[in-house]
């Protein structure tokens, strides 16, 4: 429970930044290590509340058990604190660094206080305990004779191959792209998440006997019926990949791009790979407008700074979100305030404000010879019912042109892409266009399952591990008729 009079002696810290001009001249993380003593005191703010909403269903979707593992490194107990985390959390060290950590909106200690720095305790105790080589392959003692197939190789199926291996299957992932990871490894940028980090734990799935296929497109170049005959199950955790683009007069301008075609490609030439300069999408010397006021815009807004915009800006259809909390979003819910991210505070650093703008609309783009050059938008009103924004008109006379020689669309996703395994296994889908499955995450095909983002549309790494170990457990039911793999209640 930490120190019982913890939380009214010291103050909440969290881990600081890098300063704005050293890092946006790299793309290694932003954030710096905080040293291991502080981190005690942090642990010891945990109040033993009794009932720990931290790990309940508005905390973490791991069901991580916070308070046993912030009184562990209260006590110094880092070898037992890392042995509880990996009892809920294969993948530590991704959430303790990407997680918006739903668990400190709902800390007990957040009513009337400033939470408990739950996010970076938990990135302390893996960091911590790889330093000291604790973290070591740990392959099944026996092996059934079961084999699955995970395809895709997000947080999803790299948590549920993780599952499935310790109970025993035999297990092969099959990835599309070139590398293993999902959006982890192609989407997030570097300076919220560096790729030695992924590859890290990959390397120790691959030790424990996990066998990846990179390349290896389920659907157009590996055939869903050689799956089928060869596995004795199958798991889609191929991500919710369909982005929501804009119909707009001069939407097919050059210059105007899906978020997810511009992002990876600064990932792969930070990984060292090579793309053709007239085929490299940079922000170099560009008035780049981001349309999307969200996580992904964000990443666009951190990696279009570092790679040298000439202007950014970045445009959100909503109205500004409150700064705190207000009735209808009460504690424990995530609340939809408005946040500032490290790209935020990147592009706000020489200009003094916010590059954010909201509630504007954009009508369309205008260029020359095919190539954009201006946006055209409009301002909006928005008609609230509480703190939620109901119903849009725009205000007359509002109107105005942006130079915008890069537009980025941040717009969401909206789906799963139906071609592919989807559409040629049979597979169900429900009224959004995600994969149908039952509570033991199995499609309408038995032996189908499905998990992540593919599932419950485009969310969070910390659900989409959470989505994968559940799915691990109910095709290990599934083939054995039972499981001793953890099961938690999640939809
Ligand atoms: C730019 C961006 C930034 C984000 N930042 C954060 C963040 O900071 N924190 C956070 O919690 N969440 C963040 N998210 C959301 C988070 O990344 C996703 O919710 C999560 O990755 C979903 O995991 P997944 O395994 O379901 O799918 P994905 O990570 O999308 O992985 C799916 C994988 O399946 C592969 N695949 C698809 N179809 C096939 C096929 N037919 N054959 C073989 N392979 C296939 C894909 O190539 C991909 O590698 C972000 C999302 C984006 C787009
Ligand atoms: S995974 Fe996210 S919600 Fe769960 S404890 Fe870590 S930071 Fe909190």
């Amino acid at each position: 429970m930490g120190k019982p009079t913890g939380f009214k002696e010291f103050k909440r810290e969290t881990a600081t930044r890098r300063s704005v001009e050293s890092r946006i001249l790299d793309w290694n993380e932003v954030y710096l290590d905080i040293a291991e003593e502080k981190l005690k005191v942090q642990g010891a703010r945990c109040m033993d509340c009794g009932i720990p909403f931290c790990h309940g269903p508005n905390g973490c979707p791991l069901g991580n058990i916070i308070p046993e593992w912030n009184d562990l490194v209260y006590k110094g107990r880092w070898h037992d604190a890392i042995e509880m985390l990996h009892k809920t959390n294969n993948f530590p060290e991704f959430t303790g660094r990407i997680c918006p950590a739903p668990c400190e909106e709902a800390c007990v200690l957040g009513i009337n206080e400033k939470p408990v720095t739950i996010k970076s305790i938990e990135q302390n105790i893996i960091d911590h305990a790889f330093e000291k080589g604790w973290v070591k392959p740990c392959p099944p003692a026996t092996r059934t004779d079961k084999k699955v197939a995970v395809v895709g190789s997000g947080p999803a199926g790299l948590g549920c191959a993780a599952q499935l291996n310790k109970a025993g299957h035999l297990v092969t992932v099959f990835e599309r792209a070139d590398r293993v990871g999902g959006l982890l490894m192609h989407g997030i940028p570097n300076f919220k998440l560096e790729k030695h980090i992924v590859n890290r734990r990959v390397d120790l799935m691959k030790a424990e006997g996990i066998n990846f296929v990179t390349g290896a497109n389920v659907g157009f170049n590996i055939k869903v019926e050689d799956l089928r005959r060869d596995f004795d199950a199958i798991v889609l955790c191929g991500g919710s990949t369909k982005a929501r683009d804009i119909n707009v007069p001069g939407r097919d301008l050059d210059g105007i791009h899906l978020a997810m075609t511009y992002l990876p490609m600064q990932n792969k030439i930070n990984f060292g790979a090579h793309i053709p300069e007239q085929e490299f999408i940079s922000a170099k010397g560009k008035h780049v407008i981001i349309l999307g006021g969200g996580d992904t815009g964000a990443d666009c807004l951190g990696t279009a700074i570092r790679q040298g915009c000439k202007s950014v800006q970045q445009f959100e259809l909503l109205p500004k979100p409150p700064t705190g909390r207000v009735q209808d979003m009460p504690w424990p819910y995530w609340p939809m305030i408005y946040r500032v991210s490290s790209a935020h505070e990147e592009a706000a650093a020489p200009i003094g404000h916010d590059v954010r703008d909201f509630a504007i609309n954009t009508q369309s783009f205008s260029g020359e010879n095919g190539v954009v050059k201006k946006l055209h938008g409009i301002r909006l009103e928005w008609e609230m019912q509480g703190s939620r924004p109901a119903k849009m008109k725009e205000i007359p006379g509002s109107e105005f042109t942006l130079d915008c020689d890069l537009c980025l669309l941040a717009l969401g996703f909206l789906s799963p892409e139906p071609e592919g395994p989807i559409s040629q296994l049979g597979v169900k889908l429900d009224q959004r266009g995600n994969v149908s499955v039952d509570q033991n995450y199995m499609s309408n095909i038995p032996g189908v399952f499905a998990a992540g983002d593919m599932r419950r549309g485009q969310s969070l790494v910390v659900w989409a591990i959470s989505e994968g170990r559940q799915a691990a457990r109910g095709v290990d039911e599934f083939l054995m008729g039972r499981s001793d793999l953890p099961k938690m209640k999640l939809f």
